[in-house]
């Protein structure tokens, strides 16, 4: 029987007979793992058993997290990493490493936006960011020869636009190559992506999916199954000798993991060689959190709706950046790709001076001043000065983030309390 969202959240990837009986997942708080007989240490050293031989590979708490995420997905490959720039890059190093670029949007957590220049262009990654997200065929004008993926966020931070998936996926298709989705700011109670084209789709684990702002975690799922051609992904077909097999031939990524090389070629060489491993305590963190997903999230959106209604009528505010927001131009993308709702997250363009606009956030007391979403406590921000300080004025203007942009992420507490907080906060600037 396939079971839904809400029982997989909580059942999916574990046998407490398995373990001991224990209810909860046990933290398994080891390093190595016995080899036992050398034919088994043969098999785990060949990638032909999914037994964990060093944590830094895998590790029994981390493969039920990455077993439940997988099926909340309805997919069967999954990795974790130790942050969601982690499960980025390493992402984006597997499909183009040394050999290619990634075709992708302005519209990206400033990090993420900042990690091409900064990082990955010395490691061989290059970049084309478009001009016009919202028109996907700008995405088929700037696909290359040597372009490996198009990779885009969900619900992107902080402007709340939402892409054309199904347009987006279809283009990248035609072309052969993968779409990667960033489903953070949506989880994926929200919106799965791989019903809507996506072929990989990443996480930062440390935003709502974990939801209590203690845990650094990311992320990779891979549907399986992609084409990947050899010749357009050498990276993928070199053989390599640690992937020997029984008689010494070395193999390629694509010999070991024919089915699902990004996520294995992420755990078999980055986790393996680059180590950016997730530890089975933050693991567990992450499966408590999951736990409460649609309860926290659906109450997340509807505070949300109620505070952007609150900030639409309100003279010290411009516009309000949610795909339900008065006004917006993502209300039809919305309602198609994110029917329960578009998230937590939502920003407004404050009207003021620069000093009255930090006086309103040092103003509040209910929010937090923190460079985090999707946390049970409510946060807000100014991504220009903060988060998205990598981004240029330029950057900023190409995708209407302005020094005056507020961002706020709605978390658990009594949505009337967050709105008289901002309403005593407008007043003590504005008296
Ligand atoms: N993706 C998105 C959409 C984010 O907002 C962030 C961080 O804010 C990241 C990825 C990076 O995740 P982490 O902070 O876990 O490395």
């Amino acid at each position: 029987m396939a079971y839904n969202f809400d029982t997989l959240k909580i059942r999916a990837g574990y046998n407490p007979l398995e373990h001991n009986n224990a209810v909860s997942v046990p933290i398994y708080q080891t390093a190595a793992y016995e080899l036992g007989s050398t034919q088994r240490a043969d098999a785990l050293f060949a990638f032909e058993s999914e037994d964990p031989l060093y944590t830094r590979i895998s590790n029994p708490t981390v493969q039920v997290l990455e077993n439940r995420v997988a099926a909340l997905h309805g997919v069967d490959y999954a990795v974790a990493v130790a942050s969601g720039m982690a499960a980025i890059s390493y992402t984006l190093l597997s499909i183009a490493t040394g050999e290619g670029r990634i075709l992708t949007s302005p519209r990206l957590y400033g990090g993420a936006a900042d990690g091409f220049p900064s990082i990955l262009e010395e490691l061989g990654v290059k970049y084309d960011m478009i001009d016009d997200p919202d028109d996907p065929k700008e995405f088929e004008r700037n696909i290359q020869a040597d372009t490996k993926a198009i990779y885009i966020e969900t619900i992107s931070n902080p402007l709340a636009t939402i892409p054309d998936f199904e347009a987006i996926a279809a283009i990248a298709h035609r072309h052969g190559i993968p779409l990667i989705v960033d489903n953070t700011a949506a989880t994926p109670y929200l919106f799965n992506p791989f019903e809507h084209g996506a072929d990989i789709v990443i996480y930062s684990a440390t935003k709502a999916l974990s939801g209590h702002g203690n845990v650094i975690a990311g992320l990779v799922l891979e549907k399986g199954g992609f084409p990947f051609d050899a010749h357009k992904f050498p990276s993928l077909d070199k053989k390599l000798w640690f992937l020997r097999d029984k008689d010494d031939n070395s193999r390629s990524i694509l010999d070991v993991f024919p089915e699902a090389p990004i996520t294995g070629k992420i755990r078999a060489v980055h986790l393996n060689y680059l180590g950016a491993a997730l530890s089975p305590f933050d693991a567990y963190l992450i499966l408590l959190g999951v736990e409460t997903l649609s309860e926290r999230v659906a109450k997340q959106v509807s505070s949300a709706q109620r505070i952007v209604q609150y900030l639409d009528n309100n003279e010290h505010v411009a516009r309000v950046h949610y795909p339900h927001a008065k006004d917006s131009r993502y209300k039809a993308l919305a309602e198609r790709y994110l029917p329960k709702g578009a998230g937590g997250i939502l920003s407004f363009e404050f009207i003021g001076t620069e000093k009255e606009k930090r006086k309103f956030i040092e103003s509040v007391k209910i929010f937090g001043y923190q460079a985090n979403i999707g946390d049970a406590r409510s946060l807000i921000v100014n991504p220009a000065q903060t988060t998205h300080i990598e981004l240029t004025p330029e950057q900023r203007e190409a995708i209407g983030l302005t020094l005056n942009t507020i961002r706020l992420s709605i978390g658990l507490e009594d949505p009337g309390d967050l709105i008289e907080d901002l309403e005593q906060a407008f007043q003590n600037v504005f008296g």
